[in-house]
Parts: structure tokens; sequence; C-alpha cells
């Protein structure tokens, strides 16, 4: 069936081995087939018996971050570029560990509200980064997907015309667009339009509603979002993101703006999302064939 991953957040913020066993369990009973772990921190965790749980389990791992301002490397100062450089080295080798295929989220900047544009040099500090880092992540068997978010969690890319334009200047190949329907209905004219445009550049997926709860319960225009992924011919993950007040990560948390009480029960919430993402796709795909049957 569809390739459906879910954050996992939706059960904990923690990195407790008792947590995350349960988290993949719940993932795994409920029919997803990955499971995304945002801001793994590695002295936490063993990871080699998180690889393991995984494959038992049969779980597909995206590892996701956002880099810290202290390690920004679209920062004009040399020292914190290297400090950043360093954790996403870093990462992608925890990515490698793990099974992994995909490093994703706000991994060519800092993940919060900066007080200004970026720069040209800052831009370009990102890029020189990013362009070594892929050269790491190929021959780890990683691809780099660039969340690209809205204006209050980055400077750097909002848009998709941004993040091709990134792309373009890293010269690499290994270097994907992931995309989030949370993000593109504050920023995009057009998300639909932002996906088709993305095309086979498009990495990885995530699907949230426009206030983070329930899908369906916000803004968010799944219809014309699953056309255009059948559209654009996607044919890889697409994850469940979804915050709570009720599974709290002090850092993320405050970050994402996470304050309100969107559910409270997040098996309901999980479960809700599988069977409302699977019908949508289903329900493009038969759009499709029909527009394209005489
Ligand atoms: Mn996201």
């Amino acid at each position: 069936m569809e390739k459906l991953g879910i954050h996992a957040f939706v059960w904990t913020g923690s990195s407790a081995a008792s947590d995350l066993e349960a988290a993949m369990e719940k993932s795994h009973a409920l029919g997803y087939r990955l499971i995304e772990f945002p801001r793994l921190d590695p002295t936490k965790f063993d990871i080699a018996w998180l690889a393991g749980r995984l494959r038992e389990f049969e779980l597909g791992v995206v590892v996701t971050m956002g880099l810290p301002f202290d390690a920004d490397i679209s920062s004009e100062d040399a020292a914190v570029v290297q400090r950043g450089r360093a954790m996403l080295h870093d990462a992608v080798a925890v990515t490698r560990d793990l099974g992994g295929g995909k490093l994703g989220g706000i991994i060519f900047s800092a993940h919060g509200k900066y007080p200004a544009p970026p720069t040209r040099r800052g831009w370009d500090n990102s890029v020189g980064v990013l362009t070594g880092l892929a050269e790491t992540a190929r021959a780890a068997g990683v691809t780099l997907n660039l969340e690209v978010v809205n204006r209050f969690e980055s400077n750097v890319l909002n848009t998709t015309a941004q993040g091709l334009a990134f792309i373009r200047d890293t010269g690499m190949d290994n270097i994907y667009l992931h995309l989030d329907t949370f993000h593109m209905n504050i920023e995009e004219a057009d998300p639909a339009q932002a996906i088709r445009a993305c095309g086979d550049r498009l990495g990885y997926f995530h699907i949230g509603e426009s206030n983070r709860g329930f899908l369906g319960s916000g803004t968010v225009d799944f219809p014309a979002t699953f056309d255009a992924l059948v559209e654009a011919g996607y044919d890889d993950f697409v994850t469940f993101e979804s915050f709570s007040s009720e599974v709290v990560d002090r850092d993320l948390s405050i970050t994402c703006g996470i304050w309100r009480n969107t559910w409270t029960d997040n098996v309901a919430v999980a479960r809700h999302a599988k069977s409302y993402i699977e019908e949508r796709f289903a329900e493009a795909r038969r759009k499709a064939v029909a527009a394209r049957t005489p």
C-alpha cells in the first residue's frame, strides 16, 4: 500500500529506549511503514539497538533536524558554520547507522525566527557546506532533503522556487526538497503548483494540517495536494506530522509554537491520518486515470 510514515512526536518527545520502543510498536501496529525521528541525540540512546528494533518492526526511518543558531551554516561566522558542518556530518552518520536513506529538515540554516533576511555570504556558506555534505552523504547511501519552511522558522528557504535555486547552486544531484503542506499553506502562491514545479526534485513529503492537528480540521487543500503528488509522479514516503501540547519536546515545541492541545489521543489521530491519506491518495489516482481515459 502507500508508503506512509509517521513523525515520532505524535508518540513521544523523549529519546528514552522505552518511549522509542512504544513509538515503533504503535507505528507498526497501525500500519505505518516508516517512523521519522527528529532531533535524535545519539548520546541518549544505543544506535545499534534502535537499528535492530526498526528492522524487527519492519519500519523504515528518516532522520530530521534543525540546526541551532550557534551552529547555523548560513551564518557569516566561520566558527559557527564549522559547528553546523560537524553536526550535519554526524547526522548523516547516524542516519546511515540506523539503516535510513534520508536526512531531512532544516539542514541549511538554523531552525527559528531570524531578525533579518539572509546575506549573500550566508547563502554561499550554506551552499558550500551542503555541497560537501552531499559528497559524504552519497558515500553513506543517504540523500539530503531540504525542508522548505515558513518565514518564522528560517529565513533561507521559504518557497519551493528558493529551494530549487539553492539545489542548482550546489550542483549536486543527491540533494532534494522536503516539502510540507503546513509550510506551503503559509508561503506558496499555489501549493499544488509548487509540488508540480518541484517535480523529480521532491525527495520527502510532510502531511500536516494548517493548525498541526487532525487532518481535515484546518485550511490545507488536501485534494489539490494529492492531485499534484500524483501528477508529479511522486512515489516515495509521505509522513504524517502533527503536534499537540499533549506531547512536549522542550526545544521543538517552543520553536514550532505548539501552545494548544489539538488532540489528547495520539492513537486516534494517527489512525485517522492513515485512512485520511490513503483515501485521498486513492481518490487522486482514480481522478488521474479517469482524466486520461478516452
Ligand atoms: Mn515538517
